[in-house]
Protein backbone atom coordinates (compact mmCIF):
# COMPACT_ATOMS: atom_id res chain seq x y z
CA UNK A 1 0.00 0.00 0.00
CA UNK A 2 1.20 3.81 -0.74
CA UNK A 3 2.04 5.86 2.13
CA UNK A 4 -0.39 8.57 2.72
CA UNK A 5 1.99 11.87 2.36
CA UNK A 6 1.99 13.90 5.47
CA UNK A 7 2.25 17.60 4.65
CA UNK A 8 3.29 20.35 7.15
CA UNK A 9 2.58 24.14 6.56
CA UNK A 10 3.79 27.48 7.90
CA UNK A 11 4.09 30.20 7.78
CA UNK A 12 7.65 32.19 8.62
CA UNK A 13 9.27 35.42 8.35
CA UNK A 14 7.21 39.12 7.94
CA UNK A 15 3.59 38.48 8.04
CA UNK A 16 1.62 39.52 4.50
CA UNK A 17 -1.81 39.77 3.43
CA UNK A 18 -2.66 37.07 1.50
CA UNK A 19 -1.15 34.28 3.20
CA UNK A 20 -4.47 32.44 5.06
CA UNK A 21 -5.75 32.21 1.46
CA UNK A 22 -1.99 29.96 0.44
CA UNK A 23 -2.71 28.13 3.81
CA UNK A 24 -6.53 27.28 3.12
CA UNK A 25 -5.47 26.33 -1.14
CA UNK A 26 -2.50 23.81 0.73
CA UNK A 27 -5.07 22.10 2.81
CA UNK A 28 -7.92 21.87 0.49
CA UNK A 29 -5.62 20.79 -2.28
CA UNK A 30 -3.81 18.44 0.18
CA UNK A 31 -7.25 16.74 0.88
CA UNK A 32 -7.89 16.64 -2.40
CA UNK A 33 -5.04 14.92 -3.34
CA UNK A 34 -5.63 12.44 0.08
CA UNK A 35 -3.04 13.93 1.85
CA UNK A 36 -3.00 14.85 5.82
CA UNK A 37 -2.04 17.98 6.22
CA UNK A 38 -0.58 19.61 9.77
CA UNK A 39 -0.52 23.22 10.27
CA UNK A 40 3.04 24.05 12.00
CA UNK A 41 2.46 27.39 14.53
CA UNK A 42 4.88 30.02 14.20
CA UNK A 43 7.07 29.20 11.46
CA UNK A 44 10.29 27.30 12.09
CA UNK A 45 10.03 28.22 15.99
CA UNK A 46 6.34 25.75 16.31
CA UNK A 47 8.69 23.07 14.07
CA UNK A 48 11.24 23.31 17.08
CA UNK A 49 8.59 23.06 19.92
CA UNK A 50 5.86 20.77 17.90
CA UNK A 51 3.94 23.18 18.20
CA UNK A 52 1.70 21.46 15.39
CA UNK A 53 -2.01 20.86 14.80
CA UNK A 54 -3.44 18.40 12.29
CA UNK A 55 -5.73 20.68 9.73
CA UNK A 56 -9.00 19.87 7.95
CA UNK A 57 -11.19 21.81 5.13
CA UNK A 58 -13.42 23.11 8.36
CA UNK A 59 -10.31 24.57 10.08
CA UNK A 60 -9.64 26.58 7.04
CA UNK A 61 -12.75 28.50 6.74
CA UNK A 62 -13.57 31.83 6.71
CA UNK A 63 -10.07 33.19 6.55
CA UNK A 64 -9.43 33.95 2.78
CA UNK A 65 -10.73 37.46 3.13
CA UNK A 66 -8.55 38.00 6.43
CA UNK A 67 -4.69 39.50 6.51
CA UNK A 68 -2.32 38.47 8.78
CA UNK A 69 -1.71 34.48 9.32
CA UNK A 70 -3.75 31.94 11.37
CA UNK A 71 -0.66 30.02 11.79
CA UNK A 72 0.85 33.19 12.99
CA UNK A 73 4.78 33.54 12.04
CA UNK A 74 7.82 34.22 13.95
CA UNK A 75 11.80 34.58 13.22
CA UNK A 76 13.56 31.82 14.96
CA UNK A 77 17.32 32.14 15.50
CA UNK A 78 17.82 28.27 16.89
CA UNK A 79 16.59 27.04 13.63
CA UNK A 80 19.67 28.71 11.97
CA UNK A 81 21.65 25.72 13.86
CA UNK A 82 21.86 21.90 13.07
CA UNK A 83 20.98 21.32 16.33
CA UNK A 84 17.85 23.43 16.14
CA UNK A 85 17.05 21.48 12.58
CA UNK A 86 17.77 18.40 13.97
CA UNK A 87 15.31 19.18 17.27
CA UNK A 88 12.52 19.99 13.96
CA UNK A 89 13.13 16.98 12.18
CA UNK A 90 12.57 14.95 15.11
CA UNK A 91 9.13 16.74 15.13
CA UNK A 92 8.33 15.99 11.96
CA UNK A 93 9.23 12.20 12.52
CA UNK A 94 6.94 12.02 15.19
CA UNK A 95 3.94 13.45 13.93
CA UNK A 96 4.84 11.07 10.36
CA UNK A 97 5.18 14.34 8.47
CA UNK A 98 7.38 13.75 5.13
CA UNK A 99 6.79 17.04 3.32
CA UNK A 100 7.04 20.60 4.34
CA UNK A 101 5.51 23.52 2.39
CA UNK A 102 6.65 27.26 3.69
CA UNK A 103 5.03 30.02 2.96
CA UNK A 104 7.86 32.84 3.22
CA UNK A 105 10.27 35.10 1.91
CA UNK A 106 14.39 34.47 1.29
CA UNK A 107 15.30 33.58 4.43
CA UNK A 108 12.94 30.88 5.47
CA UNK A 109 13.43 29.11 1.93
CA UNK A 110 17.52 29.40 2.91
CA UNK A 111 16.55 27.52 5.89
CA UNK A 112 14.11 25.11 3.98
CA UNK A 113 16.72 24.46 1.14
CA UNK A 114 19.54 24.10 4.50
CA UNK A 115 16.98 21.24 6.31
CA UNK A 116 15.79 19.73 3.17
CA UNK A 117 19.42 18.50 2.17
CA UNK A 118 20.41 17.64 6.29
CA UNK A 119 17.89 15.32 6.09
CA UNK A 120 16.23 14.71 2.53
CA UNK A 121 12.70 15.91 3.03
CA UNK A 122 11.17 17.82 0.47
CA UNK A 123 10.70 21.73 0.99
CA UNK A 124 8.16 23.56 -1.56
CA UNK A 125 8.73 27.20 -0.96
CA UNK A 126 5.60 29.93 -1.58
CA UNK A 127 6.62 33.04 -2.25
CA UNK A 128 4.75 35.42 0.55
CA UNK A 129 5.94 38.88 1.14
CA UNK A 130 5.11 42.26 0.76
CA UNK A 131 8.32 43.24 -0.21
CA UNK A 132 8.04 41.66 -3.32
CA UNK A 133 11.72 40.92 -3.83
CA UNK A 134 12.27 37.54 -4.57
CA UNK A 135 14.28 36.60 -7.60
CA UNK A 136 11.76 33.57 -10.23
CA UNK A 137 8.23 34.96 -9.62
CA UNK A 138 6.81 38.61 -10.66
CA UNK A 139 4.58 38.75 -7.45
CA UNK A 140 5.11 37.77 -4.17
CA UNK A 141 1.82 37.44 -1.89
CA UNK A 142 1.07 40.77 -0.10
CA UNK A 143 2.87 42.67 -2.47
CA UNK A 144 -0.44 43.80 -4.22
CA UNK A 145 -2.39 44.27 -1.32
CA UNK A 146 0.51 46.36 0.43
CA UNK A 147 0.95 48.40 -2.74
CA UNK A 148 -2.94 49.29 -2.49
CA UNK A 149 -2.59 49.66 1.27
CA UNK A 150 0.31 52.81 0.19
CA UNK A 151 -1.49 53.93 -2.50
CA UNK A 152 -4.65 54.51 -0.72
CA UNK A 153 -2.56 56.44 2.50
CA UNK A 154 -0.71 58.64 -0.58
CA UNK A 155 -3.93 59.75 -1.83
CA UNK A 156 -4.84 61.38 1.38
CA UNK A 157 -1.52 62.60 2.00
CA UNK A 158 -1.50 64.26 -1.57
CA UNK A 159 -4.96 65.87 -0.34
CA UNK A 160 -3.32 67.97 2.43
CA UNK A 161 -0.01 68.49 0.70
CA UNK A 162 -2.15 70.19 -1.91
CA UNK A 163 -4.22 71.80 0.27
CA UNK A 164 -1.38 73.62 2.48
CA UNK A 165 1.18 73.56 -0.84
CA UNK A 166 3.58 71.26 1.05
CA UNK A 167 6.62 68.43 -0.04
CA UNK A 168 5.90 65.56 1.79
CA UNK A 169 8.27 62.61 2.22
CA UNK A 170 6.56 59.05 2.64
CA UNK A 171 9.05 56.37 3.70
CA UNK A 172 7.59 52.79 2.37
CA UNK A 173 8.82 49.36 3.31
CA UNK A 174 11.69 48.00 1.92
CA UNK A 175 15.21 47.97 3.67
CA UNK A 176 16.70 46.30 0.54
CA UNK A 177 13.85 46.53 -2.31
CA UNK A 178 12.44 49.22 -3.65
CA UNK A 179 9.42 47.53 -5.36
CA UNK A 180 6.69 49.06 -3.16
CA UNK A 181 8.32 52.71 -3.72
CA UNK A 182 8.83 51.81 -7.36
CA UNK A 183 5.01 51.02 -8.15
CA UNK A 184 3.57 53.17 -5.50
CA UNK A 185 5.05 55.94 -6.84
CA UNK A 186 4.11 55.10 -10.11
CA UNK A 187 0.46 54.69 -9.00
CA UNK A 188 0.57 57.97 -7.16
CA UNK A 189 2.07 60.51 -9.40
CA UNK A 190 5.07 60.75 -7.65
CA UNK A 191 7.22 63.75 -8.03
CA UNK A 192 10.83 61.96 -6.70
CA UNK A 193 10.94 57.87 -5.89
CA UNK A 194 14.18 56.89 -4.07
CA UNK A 195 15.10 53.13 -3.49
CA UNK A 196 18.26 50.91 -3.07
CA UNK A 197 18.71 49.61 -6.48
CA UNK A 198 19.41 52.94 -7.78
CA UNK A 199 21.60 55.52 -7.42
CA UNK A 200 21.78 59.47 -8.90
CA UNK A 201 17.91 59.70 -7.90
CA UNK A 202 18.75 62.35 -5.53
CA UNK A 203 20.66 64.19 -7.58
CA UNK A 204 17.42 64.37 -10.07
CA UNK A 205 14.93 65.30 -6.85
CA UNK A 206 17.49 68.06 -6.04
CA UNK A 207 16.99 69.35 -10.04
CA UNK A 208 13.08 69.39 -9.51
CA UNK A 209 13.34 70.78 -6.27
CA UNK A 210 15.44 73.98 -7.88
CA UNK A 211 12.92 75.08 -10.27
CA UNK A 212 9.73 72.59 -10.96
CA UNK A 213 8.45 71.82 -7.49
CA UNK A 214 8.00 75.84 -7.20
CA UNK A 215 5.53 75.42 -10.21
CA UNK A 216 3.59 72.51 -8.52
CA UNK A 217 0.92 72.89 -5.70
CA UNK A 218 2.46 69.59 -4.04
CA UNK A 219 5.25 66.91 -4.52
CA UNK A 220 5.13 63.52 -3.03
CA UNK A 221 8.55 61.80 -2.40
CA UNK A 222 7.75 58.08 -2.14
CA UNK A 223 11.63 56.81 -0.07
CA UNK A 224 12.21 53.15 -0.03
CA UNK A 225 13.18 52.57 4.00
CA UNK A 226 16.59 50.70 2.50
CA UNK A 227 17.66 53.83 0.42
CA UNK A 228 20.81 54.91 0.39
CA UNK A 229 20.27 58.86 2.07
CA UNK A 230 19.48 57.00 5.58
CA UNK A 231 15.11 57.11 5.08
CA UNK A 232 12.60 59.71 4.72
CA UNK A 233 13.42 61.63 7.89
CA UNK A 234 17.24 61.86 7.41
CA UNK A 235 16.89 62.74 3.54
CA UNK A 236 13.76 65.59 4.56
CA UNK A 237 16.21 66.85 7.28
CA UNK A 238 19.26 67.88 4.61
CA UNK A 239 16.11 69.39 1.95
CA UNK A 240 15.01 71.73 4.08
CA UNK A 241 18.90 72.77 5.18
CA UNK A 242 19.39 73.10 1.40
CA UNK A 243 15.31 74.48 0.81
CA UNK A 244 14.57 76.41 3.52
CA UNK A 245 11.43 78.29 1.67
CA UNK A 246 9.65 74.89 1.39
CA UNK A 247 7.36 73.60 3.82
CA UNK A 248 8.39 70.15 4.13
CA UNK A 249 6.87 67.17 6.13
CA UNK A 250 7.49 63.39 6.85
CA UNK A 251 5.42 60.55 7.09
CA UNK A 252 6.46 56.89 7.89
CA UNK A 253 3.80 54.45 6.75
CA UNK A 254 5.06 51.47 8.87
CA UNK A 255 3.56 48.39 10.01
CA UNK A 256 0.05 49.40 8.23
CA UNK A 257 1.70 48.05 4.83
CA UNK A 258 1.38 45.15 6.46
CA UNK A 259 -2.08 44.63 7.82
CA UNK A 260 -5.08 44.40 5.99
CA UNK A 261 -8.12 42.51 3.60
CA UNK A 262 -6.05 40.90 1.11
CA UNK A 263 -6.80 42.45 -2.46
CA UNK A 264 -8.30 40.02 -5.01
CA UNK A 265 -5.16 39.61 -6.88
CA UNK A 266 -3.19 38.45 -3.84
CA UNK A 267 -6.05 35.95 -3.04
CA UNK A 268 -6.32 34.29 -6.37
CA UNK A 269 -2.38 34.12 -6.75
CA UNK A 270 -1.91 32.57 -3.30
CA UNK A 271 -4.75 29.91 -4.33
CA UNK A 272 -3.19 29.00 -7.15
CA UNK A 273 0.51 29.03 -5.52
CA UNK A 274 -1.37 26.82 -2.95
CA UNK A 275 -2.83 24.14 -5.60
CA UNK A 276 0.17 23.87 -7.47
CA UNK A 277 2.90 23.19 -4.21
CA UNK A 278 0.89 20.45 -3.82
CA UNK A 279 0.64 19.40 -7.05
CA UNK A 280 4.62 19.60 -6.96
CA UNK A 281 4.62 17.18 -4.44
CA UNK A 282 2.77 14.60 -6.25
CA UNK A 283 5.12 15.32 -9.31
CA UNK A 284 8.50 14.57 -6.56
CA UNK A 285 9.63 17.83 -6.66
CA UNK A 286 12.26 18.97 -3.80
CA UNK A 287 13.85 21.98 -2.68
CA UNK A 288 11.74 24.88 -5.24
CA UNK A 289 9.71 27.49 -4.73
CA UNK A 290 6.38 28.02 -6.44
CA UNK A 291 6.68 31.15 -8.83
CA UNK A 292 4.85 33.43 -10.75
CA UNK A 293 6.05 34.75 -14.27
CA UNK A 294 3.65 35.69 -17.24
CA UNK A 295 0.49 35.33 -15.18
CA UNK A 296 1.53 31.15 -15.78
CA UNK A 297 3.37 28.73 -12.46
CA UNK A 298 6.63 28.28 -12.69
CA UNK A 299 8.95 25.72 -10.59
CA UNK A 300 12.52 27.51 -9.74
CA UNK A 301 15.22 25.55 -7.59
CA UNK A 302 15.00 27.41 -4.18
CA UNK A 303 19.16 28.10 -4.17
CA UNK A 304 18.48 29.80 -7.07
CA UNK A 305 15.94 32.39 -5.81
CA UNK A 306 17.88 32.29 -2.62
CA UNK A 307 21.18 32.89 -4.31
CA UNK A 308 19.88 35.33 -7.06
CA UNK A 309 18.56 38.83 -6.71
CA UNK A 310 15.78 40.32 -8.69
CA UNK A 311 16.39 43.64 -10.33
CA UNK A 312 13.17 46.21 -10.54
CA UNK A 313 11.76 47.04 -13.90
CA UNK A 314 13.84 49.14 -15.21
CA UNK A 315 11.38 50.48 -17.57
CA UNK A 316 9.10 51.20 -14.82
CA UNK A 317 12.12 53.89 -13.19
CA UNK A 318 11.93 55.72 -17.00
CA UNK A 319 8.52 56.05 -17.07
CA UNK A 320 8.68 57.47 -13.62
CA UNK A 321 11.40 59.86 -14.61
CA UNK A 322 9.41 60.57 -17.57
CA UNK A 323 6.05 61.31 -16.03
CA UNK A 324 6.71 63.83 -13.28
P1 LIG B 1 10.66 38.59 5.00
O1 LIG B 1 11.09 38.80 3.57
O2 LIG B 1 9.25 38.93 5.23
O3 LIG B 1 11.61 39.19 6.01
P2 LIG B 1 12.01 36.09 5.37
O4 LIG B 1 11.59 34.68 5.17
O5 LIG B 1 13.14 36.58 4.52
O6 LIG B 1 10.73 36.99 5.25
P3 LIG B 1 13.74 36.06 7.71
O7 LIG B 1 13.53 36.65 9.05
O8 LIG B 1 14.93 36.46 6.93
O9 LIG B 1 12.38 36.31 6.92
O10 LIG B 1 13.82 34.45 7.86
C1 LIG B 1 12.79 33.74 8.53
C2 LIG B 1 13.38 32.60 9.30
O11 LIG B 1 14.04 31.69 8.40
C3 LIG B 1 14.47 32.99 10.30
O12 LIG B 1 13.94 33.47 11.51
C4 LIG B 1 15.18 31.64 10.49
O13 LIG B 1 14.46 30.81 11.37
C5 LIG B 1 15.12 31.05 9.07
N1 LIG B 1 16.41 31.33 8.40
C6 LIG B 1 16.82 32.48 7.84
N2 LIG B 1 18.08 32.37 7.37
C7 LIG B 1 18.49 31.11 7.67
C8 LIG B 1 19.70 30.36 7.48
N3 LIG B 1 20.77 30.90 6.88
N4 LIG B 1 19.75 29.09 7.92
C9 LIG B 1 18.67 28.52 8.53
N5 LIG B 1 17.51 29.18 8.74
C10 LIG B 1 17.41 30.43 8.33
Amino acid sequence: MEEIMKVGVLTSGGDAPGMNAAIRAVVRAGLHRNMEVYGIRRGYQGMIDGDIIKLDSVSVSGIIHQGGTILQTARCKEFTTYEGRKKAYENLCAFGINAVIVIGGDGSFTGAGIMSKEFNIPFIGIPGTIDNDLYGTDYTIGFDTALNTVVNAVDKIRDTASSHGRIFFVEVMGKEAGFVALQSGIACGAEGILIPEEKGQIEKLMNYLTIRAKQKKSSIIMVAEGEDEGGAISIANKIKERFPEYDIRTTILGHIQRGGTPSALDRICASRMGVAAIEALIDDQKSIMIGMVNNEVVHVPLNKTVKLDKDVDRDLLGIADMLV
